[in-house]
């Protein structure tokens, strides 16, 4: 069995995933670079260092997920903290803008084969890979799970009239609500097992998934979900945070 404490974070290939798992790897973990492509995820890996390596893992394929879990095991033999981050503000259609898909994204006008494809990828992948990832992390010592969820996604946030509408406030917050979900229900299964699942909310960031046109950093979106990946045995489970403390869900 590898020796470091080994995580695997989903879409790694960039974004905030890629920085977390360059962080990660600076705490002395062993990263696995979860990718769509194999190849993207190889060329990450090589950026994060020498104790990095890529994994095809597509978060909607049942057989991609099984394939990436089966690597892991013969691979490396343990997986101690998982980081669901894969996520998706809408689908890929081509020939279609950003700001044309981000005005489709109000539940009123929302195709429900685009709100479907929102919750494959940020909702049923989440699902998917942590049952997928669940008999390693049960023999790990101190399994970890990381979802990345949103303030986009608070339902106490945003059903206070005096809160500013989130951006993408339709389709992608209800999947980050839902992911919401999810951590409470896992952390409740998984506290008697001692893993810790906890949603980080990187805030608004720039990478592809806005266009760029976040306002922060990826090194600042890193923070919280590195901190929670770090957890010691008295952390806290079934919980929202960002870097300045909890957020309401
Ligand atoms: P990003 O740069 O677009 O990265 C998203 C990553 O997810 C990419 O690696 C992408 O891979 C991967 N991905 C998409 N669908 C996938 C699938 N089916 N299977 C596996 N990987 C898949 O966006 P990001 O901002 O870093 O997003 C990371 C996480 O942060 C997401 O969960 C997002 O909802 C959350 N978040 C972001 C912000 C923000 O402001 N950016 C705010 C709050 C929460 P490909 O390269 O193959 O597309």
């Amino acid at each position: 069995m590898h020796e470091k404490p080994v995580v695997l974070v989903t879409g790694a290939n960039k974004g905030i995933g890629l920085q977390i798992a360059k962080d990660l790897s600076m705490h002395g973990l062993t990263v696995v670079i979860g990718s769509r492509s194999l190849k993207a995820g190889e060329f990450a890996a090589k950026s994060v260092g020498d104790d990095a390596r890529a994994v095809q893992l597509d978060v909607t394929d049942p057989a991609s997920i099984a394939g990436a879990a089966n690597w892991i095991r013969n691979e490396l033999g343990r997986l101690d903290v998982l980081v669901n981050n894969a996520g998706i503000s809408r689908a890929d259609v081509p020939d279609r803008s950003f700001d044309q898909a981000a005005a489709t994204d109000p539940l009123t006008v929302a195709s429900l084969d685009e709100v479907r494809t929102v919750f494959e990828t940020n909702v049923f992948g989440v699902i998917a890979v942590t049952q997928a990832m669940l008999p390693l992390l049960r023999e790990a010592p101190a399994g970890r799970v990381v979802n990345i969820g949103s303030s986009a996604g608070s339902l106490t946030l945003n059903s206070d009239p005096a809160h500013p509408r989130p951006w993408m406030f339709g389709a992608y917050s209800a999947s980050k609500a839902a992911s919401h979900a999810i951590t409470v229900a896992f952390a409740a299964e998984f506290e008697s097992a001692g893993i810790k699942v906890n949603a980080a909310c990187p805030g608004f960031t720039s990478t592809d998934l806005n266009d760029f046109r976040g306002t922060r950093t990826v090194g600042e979106a890193a923070h919280e979900p590195v901190r929670l990946a770090l957890l010691d045995a008295d952390g806290p489970t079934g919980t929202l945070s960002n870097e300045d403390g909890p957020v309401p869900w």
